[in-house]
């Protein structure tokens, strides 16, 4: 019989795209420094399990279209898995993966019982109808129901799902289940047992990072320039909060366009603006600027909330600022870590950055299975310490170890499942 070695292994199309490469590598290099044993490294490199379904929709017009989706378990040592839900024309069995992994390490991290999925479907939900939608969802959730469950694996809103989209995946679930379960998804509106707090959370978490890392480099918030890449619910609530810290800023984008003003743009006209029109095109009182020249604006903190692989080689020679805080997933190429390192950039890696947004999906699933409610301060204090304690641990590897900030977060998340691990054993 022939084994199928690891380096063949790697060389299978389905998972290892440019993105899982990614992720890989990163595991990779925290696995070498941590000299992680080789039989738990194997068990880390591919997903615990994946399905794809076919999602035939009857659109408005009466035709059929069927769409590709997927959820990936890529751990499930420390509890149930958690992820979000990705509508978005280049998901990819190996993007869901890729996220799947980079949610193992994050919840480790924040020290939350669970472990890693993420999940999504390859559409474009702009240029779906409103009835539309809903029934791609709906079919969504029924296609993969034997994967998901309050304790099995649980939702949550990513890059092109909200809380609308939630509720449906809850209503799907509960109809073919026959009695509510809240808890199956988090990010879910407050009306059918959301969380407080929950729709700000990612933001939040960011800027908690941002704080406690000017706080390291003896900055303060006052007056800092703050550029944004990605206007959604994470870019926009950290621009939000940040503003309100009495920080500038002085750009923000989206998938369409970008807008600079050096002397600090209103946050508020702006969300109002983008409620309204959906897009930031329009806007008044601001240039406009595209999302190559945004990146390379000189700014104190940068902020890459949208897609990944956005700071690359080929400019990140030239991004200018003290902090780059990864609030979207992945947007840093490992070619381009090295530079931003190389040039001393203080990095928050997205899996620190962005984990407010799991944090307080945690306190509602919490919620939802006690069907007790906790108030907005409560969830913020919460979330607070968690996301402060785990940046002080993060910091402090990084100056006893001499690594960078995403390799010490990655070597304390991956020593915290492994040790899980070997503690559980191997079944059977
Ligand atoms: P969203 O769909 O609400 O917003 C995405 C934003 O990015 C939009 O403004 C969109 O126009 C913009 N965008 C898309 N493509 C772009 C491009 N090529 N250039 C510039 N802008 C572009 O999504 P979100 O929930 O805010 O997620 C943003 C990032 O944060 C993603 O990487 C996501 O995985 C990550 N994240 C989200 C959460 C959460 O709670 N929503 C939690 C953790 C991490």
């Amino acid at each position: 019989m022939v084994r199928l070695h690891r380096k063949e292994h790697r060389d299978n199309p389905e998972y290892y795209t440019p993105i899982y490469k990614m992720a890989l590598s990163q595991f990779d290099a925290a696995a070498d420094k941590l000299a992680l044993d080789p039989n738990l490294r194997k068990r880390f490199t591919d997903p615990k399990r994946a399905i794809m379904v076919n999602i035939p929709i009857r659109m408005d017009d009466t035709t059929v279209e069927v769409f590709h989706g997927y959820r990936v378990h890529h751990d499930t040592t420390l509890g149930p898995s958690k992820g979000g839900i990705r509508f978005h024309p280049d998901v990819s069995l190996g993007e869901v993966s890729a996220l799947a992994m980079w949610m193992t390490w994050k919840c480790a991290l924040m020290g939350l019982p669970f472990g890693g999925a993420k999940g999504g479907v390859r559409c474009d939900p702009h240029a779906l109808s409103r009835n539309e939608l809903q029934r791609l969802t709906r079919r969504y959730t029924a296609e993969i129901i034997p994967f998901i469950g309050p304790d099995v694996d649980v939702p949550a809103p990513d890059v092109g799902t909200n809380e609308q989209v939630m509720a449906w995946m809850m209503d799907t679930y509960s109809q073919l289940k026959g009695y509510s379960i809240p808890e199956i998804v988090t990010g879910k509106p407050i009306s059918i047992g959301g969380s407080l707090g929950r729709v700000e959370a990612t933001g939040r978490g960011v800027v908690y990072c941002i704080l406690e890392a000017m706080r390291h480099l003896g900055m303060t918030p006052d007056g800092k320039t703050v550029v944004i890449q990605g206007f959604g619910n994470v870019g926009s609530h950290t621009a939000h909060t940040l503003s309100e810290k009495g920080c500038k800023i002085i750009a923000v984008s989206d998938v369409h366009s970008g807008l600079y003003n050096p002397n600090g743009l209103d946050i508020t006209a702006l969300q109002k603006h983008v409620q309204k029109h959906l897009y930031l095109k329009g806007f008044s009182e601001a240039s406009e600027i595209n999302n190559h020249d945004l990146l390379e604006l000189p700014c104190d903190v940068l902020v890459p909330a949208a897609l990944s692989e956005q700071i690359t080689e080929e400019n990140a020679e030239r991004i200018s600022c003290t902090i780059l805080a990864e609030a979207a997933n992945g947007p840093t190429t490992p070619t381009a870590d090295q530079i931003v390192k190389d040039r001393g950039i203080f990095l928050i890696p997205d899996i620190l950055a962005n984990a407010g947004g799991v944090t307080v999906s945690y306190f509602e699933w919490v919620q939802g299975l006690q069907h007790f409610f906790w108030k907005e301060e409560e969830i913020n204090e919460r979330l607070r310490d968690i996301v402060t304690l785990a940046f002080g641990k993060v910091l402090q590897i990084s100056l006893s170890e001499k690594v960078d900030m995403r390799m010490a977060a990655m070597m304390l998340s991956i020593r915290k499942i492994a040790d899980a691990k070997l503690a559980r054993g191997l079944f059977p």
